[in-house]
Parts: structure tokens; C-alpha cells; sequence
């Protein structure tokens, strides 16, 4: 049976913070598999020219994956679909588009289209990519880097909402303010300025790597309550050695089979993903009832 209500198209949902290491990666893999097994089909794109999210589906960034595989032909504008670059993973129910170094080149290519082409808009090079296959998915998941990149401004434009993972600790929390700000005056200087809008439908921040040994953060918890009030979702992701580990084996905690032991740690891991996946769910299906 088909989830997705009759002519609905994919919600596209970027995980997005401009620090590395808070979980960005691991939270698009573990909620693109987790749709998978409540029964929904998932793109995933991966932005990062890092490739990590390519390596934790098994591709090898460095040898595996070459340029047309990447959106980096999406953003010279030698292709306006992306379905050029989309292949299937060993993961049912996931596609895939990959990313590798060569990625690097969209930063160069994306502002000189900008001078040289009239008309041109580099922020909405991956929304009109993606047109062409937004019937096809119930969900198009963006990995994006640890920067104010200019592919991160085209996934974020070419979502319907956000999710930035965040980490209790004072650094994480101080450096995601920055986070906000930059992309409130970018918005404001790319979109309004030109009379354009663009309204998410759904923000979300996600309290990851909590370690509940740390004292410091409780206190830092209740500054992101403060500062982000409803949009901080209701579940918190624990820091624990099983996602390391799995991460290691290139997997998540939905990929139980890759590795033994563990068990109470990874049900609690697991749970509190199966939590988080059932909230975006059901940000998706507000989304579809719009
Ligand atoms: P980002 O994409 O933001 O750089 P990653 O998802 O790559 O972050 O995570 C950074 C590192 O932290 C990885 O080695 C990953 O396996 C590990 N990691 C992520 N989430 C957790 C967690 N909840 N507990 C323990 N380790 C984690
Ligand atoms: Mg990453």
C-alpha cells in the first residue's frame, strides 16, 4: 500500500548546522532508513564534498564515485533533472545521489553562472533539480556541509523544512546561533531583496550526542529551550559508543545486523531514533495535509 496521499510529492528535509561532528550525517542516514521501515521510499542527497554519508552507504567517495554521480553537473548547468545522478543502495527503499571531492567544483561553478548568465539564480540550481522526481518519493533527505556553502544555500531553499542537529555542549550551542544568524541575513539579502519569499514549513532542532554523564549539559539543555522554545523536538539522541561502532562498520543503529553486543545501549539508541523518526513523519504527513 502507498503511503503517500494521491499527487502528494516528496517533503524535502535538509539536516543542516555550519559545525561538523554534531551528527549530521549519522541523523540523515538513521531517519532516511527509518522512513524506510514504517514503508516510505527516500531519496538521499548527499552535499557534503566530504562524502560521508556516500561512505556510510558502503560507496567509497575517493574510488567509487565519479562526477556524474554528484549534483556537480546539475550546478554548471550541463543537466536541469538530477535524475542523472540517482542510483540505488544496498538499503531498500533508498536511492541515492553521492558526492566526492570533485563536489568542490559547484563552489566555483555556481557564482560564475551567477555573473555570466542573465537571469540566473544559483540558490534554486537543486530545487528545480529535483522537480522531476518529487513524485517519485515520499521523502528526499539532504545531507549538507559544515559550512554557509554555496550548495547548502541550494538545499535549503530546495526544502520544505530543516532539522539541525545539536549537541548540549556551550561550544555547539554558541556556534549554532551563528548558524541562524547567517541564514536569517541570507535569506533576507538573496530573497527579499528580490521580493521573493521562502517559508519552511517545519523547523526542527535535535538534541544529539546528549551525554547524560556530562553535568554541563543540563544547563546548556536549558539554554537551547530558551532560545529555540517549540522547535526543539521532544527526544534526545544519546551519545553511545553503538553508533560510533556501527558508523565504523558503515551502518546505524538500524543496521543491527553488522555488529553484536550492545544490546541495551543500542535499544536505547534505537528507541530514541524510532521516537525522532515518528516526529518527522509526522511533520511529512502535516505537510501532505496542507
Ligand atoms: P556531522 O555530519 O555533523 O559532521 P557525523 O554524523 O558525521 O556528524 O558524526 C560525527 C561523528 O560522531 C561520527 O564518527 C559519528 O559516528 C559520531 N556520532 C554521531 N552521533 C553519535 C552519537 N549519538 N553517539 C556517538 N557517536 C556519534
Ligand atoms: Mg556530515
Amino acid at each position: 500500500e502507498h503511503l503517500r496521499p494521491e499527487g502528494a510529492e516528496a517533503v524535502t528535509i535538509s539536516i543542516g548546522n555550519f559545525k561538523g561532528g554534531v551528527s549530521k550525517t549519522t541523523t540523515a542516514v538513521s531517519l532516511a532508513q527509518g522512513l524506510t521501515l514504517l514503508g516510505h521510499k527516500v531519496l538521499v542527497i548527499d552535499t557534503d564534498p566530504q562524502g560521508s554519508m556516500t561512505t556510510l552507504f558502503g560507496i567509497l567517495p575517493d574510488t567509487e564515485v565519479d562526477e556524474q554521480h554528484t549534483i556537480l553537473p546539475l550546478t554548471m548547468g550541463a543537466e536541469t533533472s538530477i535524475r542523472y545522478a540517482i542510483r540505488p543502495t544496498y538499503w531498500d527503499g533508498i536511492d541515492l545521489v553521492s558526492a566526492a571531492p570533485v563536489l568542490f567544483g559547484a563552489e566555483f561553478a555556481l557564482p560564475a553562472r551567477q555573473t555570466k548568465e542573465p537571469g540566473f539564480e544559483f540558490w534554486r540550481v537543486l530545487d528545480l533539480g529535483i522537480d522531476d522526481v518529487r513524485g517519485e518519493y515520499d521523502a528526499i533527505i539532504i545531507d549538507t556541509p559544515p559550512s554557509l556553502s554555496y550548495t547548502t544555500i541550494n538545499a535549503f531553499i530546495a526544502s520544505n523544512g530543516i532539522i539541525m542537529p545539536l549537541p548540549p555542549n556551550a561550544l555547539d550551542f554558541a556556534s549554532a546561533s551563528q548558524f541562524w544568524s547567517l541564514f536569517s541575513d541570507l535569506t533576507t539579502s538573496l530573497l527579499t531583496e528580490r521580493g521573493l519569499s521562502k517559508e519552511f514549513d517545519f523547523i526542527h532542532v535535535l538534541l544529539s550526542r546528549v551525554d547524560g554523564t556530562d553535568p554541563a549539559s543540563n544547563v546548556v539543555r536549558q539554554w537551547i529551550g530558551q532560545t529555540y522554545a517549540e522547535k526543539v523536538l521532544p527526544v534526545e539522541i544519546p551519545k553511545t559508543a553503538v553508533i560510533g561502532v556501527a558508523a565504523a562498520e558503515f551502518g546505524t543503529v538500524y543496521d543491527v545486523s553488522k555488529y553484536d553486543g550492545a544490546a541495551r545501549t543500542l535499544k536505547r539508541a534505537r528507541d530514541a531514533y524510532d521516537n525522532f523518526v515518528g516526529q518527522i513523519e509526522a511533520s511529512i504527513r502535516a505537510v501532505w495535509a496542507k
